[in-house]
């Protein structure tokens, strides 16, 4: 029922593009307030407008509340200070999305720089555990909360040339089921989002620009949309209380 949502606020980590622009939109469809997370200030403010026409639209509250943060969840000191830039009205946060993350290259083992290994962890499991730790200590101080991690295909089938971005993605999955166990016992809920081919700047990221090499991947195949793993999202968040879906592995049609 969609309209348990309405009311509730909402923190997702990259909400300037892809899934992570579609899911603050779709929340503020209907009617959650949304705090839209990234670096590009410019993307987020553009997100943040979409989201306050899509609340007016649905016409299902007045007020809607969005705020947008300009934030590198790769950095510790930026995520600590997270609260200094959230309104004072949105910072009692009912459902976290962790969805910011990014395949960079498609190198094998031995020739893969550094610094890019360094940066997918940094943002994809660091500073997913950056920000859960975050959020988790008000979750347990409010006894309730909702953490939803986008995981990938990836995060159970490692694939030749991804080596990293796989490693990443199983310690998401990882985190997020020893997470799911450590709060059992309590109301909040844990749910990990495991897509398949997803046409976003996601490709584009992974090929370094090359726009042409990016929408090859998608050949053969009718790739999900942002939106599609939204609905996902938003679905999961507006289950009752006592159900947890604790993943949800979404593919392609035509996707092996
Ligand atoms: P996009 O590239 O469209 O979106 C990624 C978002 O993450 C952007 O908003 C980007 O914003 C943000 N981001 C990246 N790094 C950081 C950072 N350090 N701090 C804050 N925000 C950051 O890709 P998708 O929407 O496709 O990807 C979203 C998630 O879904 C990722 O975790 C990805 O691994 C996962 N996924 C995607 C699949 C696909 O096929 N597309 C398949 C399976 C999983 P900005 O640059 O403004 O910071």
């Amino acid at each position: 029922n969609a309209s348990r949502l309405i009311g509730k606020t909402v923190l997702v980590t990259g909400a300037s593009s892809g899934i992570g622009a579609a899911t603050a939109i779709l929340f503020a469809r209907g009617g959650a307030n949304v705090i839209l997370v990234a670096r590009r200030a410019d993307a987020l403010s553009r997100v943040s407008d979409a989201c306050l026409a899509a609340h007016k639209e649905s016409g299902l509250i007045d007020g809607g509340k969005f705020a947008t943060v300009q934030l590198d969840v790769s950095d510790r000191t930026q995520v600590a200070a997270l609260w200094s830039k959230v309104p004072q009205d949105l910072r009692d946060v009912d459902i976290l999305v962790n969805n910011a993350g990014f395949v960079l290259g498609v190198e094998h083992v031995g020739e893969i720089a550094d610094a890019d290994i360094d940066s997918m962890f940094a943002t994809n499991v660091f500073g997913l555990i950056s920000m859960t730790q975050l959020l988790v200590k008000d979750f347990k101080a409010k006894k309730s909360g909702h953490v939803i991690n986008l995981g990938s295909i990836a995060g159970i089938e490692p694939y030749a040339g991804g080596s990293i971005y796989t490693a990443t993605k199983h310690a998401v999955n990882a985190f997020t089921g020893s997470l799911m166990r450590e709060l059992v016992n309590t109301p909040i809920r844990v749910t990990e989002i495991q897509p398949g081919m997803v046409e976003t700047e996601f490709s584009i990221i992974r090929y370094r620009g090359d726009t042409s090499a990016a929408k090859k991947v998608y050949q053969g195949l009718q790739p999900l949309t942002a939106e599609d793993i939204a609905e996902e999202i938003v679905w999961v968040a507006a289950r009752p209380p006592h159900v947890n879906i604790a993943s949800m592995l979404v593919f392609p049609t035509n996707q092996a």
